[in-house]
C-alpha cells in the first residue's frame, strides 16, 4: 500500500514571527524556514509503518514555490521514496492545498495519506479534514497512534481530556498529532543519497486546480504585551491584592 505524505514549508519553529509593519502578513524576510514540524510526524510514521512491512512506497507531496524541494528533500532524507512538488509562487490556501491534495491522491492511488494535524504558520488545522471530505473517505485527526489491519486502520485521537479511538475503513486520511511519534534525526549519508532520490515538478494548472483564494487575510498583528508582575511582602499582602485589586477572592 502506498502513503502519500503532505509536508509544508514553514516558518521555523525556533524563529519568533513578527508581523509585517503594515499588518499585511508575518515578515518572511530573511527568516529560516523548514519542514512544519507536524509533517515530520507524519513523514516519520509513513517510514515506521514501511519498515513494519505494512506500507510499500512513500509519497512526499509539497505546495509551494521552488524552494519547497528543500522541504521534500528532507522528507527524502528522512526515508520517503519520491517527491511531487506543485509548484506556485501564488498563496494557496487550505481548500486549495486540499484540491491539490486530491487531484494527486486520483493520480497515485494511495491507501493512506498522512498530514500534519496543522501548519504552525497558518494554524488553520483544515487541510486533512478537506481532503478527507473532498475524496469521501475517512478521517482519523489528531492521531496518537495508527495501527493498520487488514482493510482497516485504528487510529487512537487526542481528545479533550482523554483518548478516542476509531476503527477506520481504509483508503484513509490521518493528521498526526504531537505525541505520535518522535521524529528521527536526518544522518548525513542519506541527505546525499536523497539528492539522487526522483522529484516531480506539476503546477495546478497541469492538474486542472483552481487555487484562488477564498479568504482575505484583514490583518496581522502583536498580541497585547504582558504586564509585569509584582513581588508582594507577606501572605497578608498577597491575599489583599487578590481580593481588592484582582479581585478574584
Ligand atoms: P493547515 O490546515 O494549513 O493547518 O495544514 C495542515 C496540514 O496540511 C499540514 O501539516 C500539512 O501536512 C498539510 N499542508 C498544508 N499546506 C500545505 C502545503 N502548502 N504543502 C504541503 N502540505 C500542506
Amino acid at each position: 500500500m502506498k502513503i502519500l505524505v503532505a509536508v509544508k514549508r514553514a516558518i521555523d519553529y525556533n524563529v519568533k514571527a513578527r508581523p509585517k509593519s503594515d499588518g499585511s502578513g508575518v515578515d518572511l524576510a530573511n527568516v529560516k524556514m523548514s519542514m512544519n514540524p507536524f509533517d515530520e510526524i507524519a513523514v516519520e510514521e509513513a517510514i515506521r509503518l514501511q519498515e513494519a512491512g505494512k506500507a510499500g512506497e512513500i509519497v512526499a507531496v509539497s505546495v509551494g514555490p521552488a524552494a519547497c524541494q528543500e522541504t521534500l528533500r528532507t522528507a527524502m532524507a528522512m526515508g520517503a521514496d519520491r517527491g511531487i512538488l506543485v509548484q506556485t509562487d501564488d498563496e494557496v490556501q487550505p481548500l486549495g492545498v486540499a484540491k491539490l491534495l486530491k487531484a494527486i491522491v486520483d493520480k497515485e492511488q494511495p491507501g493512506l495519506v498522512i498530514l500534519g494535524k496543522q501548519a504552525i504558520d497558518d494554524d488553520s488545522n483544515q487541510t486533512g479534514q478537506m481532503l478527507a471530505g473532498l475524496l469521501g473517505w475517512g478521517q482519523g485527526t489528531f492521531a496518537a497512534k495508527v495501527e493498520l489491519g487488514d482493510g482497516t486502520a485504528s487510529v487512537k485521537r487526542e481528545v479533550d481530556g482523554g483518548i478516542q479511538t476509531l476503527t477506520l475503513k481504509l483508503p484513509l486520511v490521518v493528521t498526526a498529532d504531537l505525541r505520535l511519534n518522535e521524529p528521527r534525526y536526518v544522518k548525513l549519508p542519506n541527505i546525499m543519497k536523497a539528492k539522487k532520490k526522483p522529484l516531480d515538478t506539476v503546477t495546478p494548472a497541469d492538474l486542472g486546480v483552481d487555487i484562488a483564494p477564498r479568504i482575505k487575510l484583514v490583518k496581522v498583528s502583536e498580541p497585547p504585551a504582558r504586564a509585569g508582575g509584582v513581588k508582594v511582602a507577606d501572605v497578608n499582602e498577597l491575599v489583599a491584592k487578590l481580593r481588592n485589586e484582582a479581585k478574584v477572592i
